[in-house]
């Protein structure tokens, strides 16, 4: 699928919400500044987050809630982590939970604790400034 813009992979992160049952976990793969994020932005808002998502990269997690209180969305972001230590626990509690959509950036470091059914998103720089996204179930 192609994504033409940022507004574009906004819509495309709101619909990915509409066909998730949580728990589920999803990796986003592709290089920094792809849109991963954007897509995270998306992802949120189709749910009924209302908070602003920004990127986790310095806190390494980040938990939102939409507003009934029904579902939890935690982003993951390894980018900064050579080791992940204690935030492969916290990632795998994540991914346990019930009513939670875990979703992570730069899991490589942490494959050994992701589910085999994790829906995978693979996104790369087309040479017009478009992306195309492939998903992987
Ligand atoms: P990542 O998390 O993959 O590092 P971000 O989502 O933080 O990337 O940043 C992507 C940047 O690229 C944003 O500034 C966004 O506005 C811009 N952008 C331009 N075109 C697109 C597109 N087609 N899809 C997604 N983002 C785009
Ligand atoms: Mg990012």
């Amino acid at each position: 699928m192609i994504i033409r813009s940022e507004s574009d992979m906004i819509t495309f992160g709101e619909q990915l919400a509409e066909d998730l049952t949580p728990p589920a976990t999803i990796e986003l793969i592709g290089d920094i500044g792809v849109g991963k994020t954007t897509l995270v932005k998306g992802l949120a808002k189709g749910l009924g987050i209302t908070d602003d998502v920004t990127s986790p990269s310095f806190v390494i997690s980040k938990t939102y809630r939409n507003a009934k209180n029904s579902i939890l969305l935690t982003h993951f972001d390894f980018y900064r982590l050579s080791d992940p230590g204690i935030m492969q626990s916290e990632l795998s509690e994540s991914i346990e939970a019930p009513n939670t959509i875990t979703i992570i950036e730069w899991g490589s470091t942490v494959k050994n604790v992701l589910p085999k059914n994790r829906i995978k998103i693979t996104i790369n720089y087309n040479d017009d400034n478009t992306r195309t996204i492939k998903v992987v179930k």
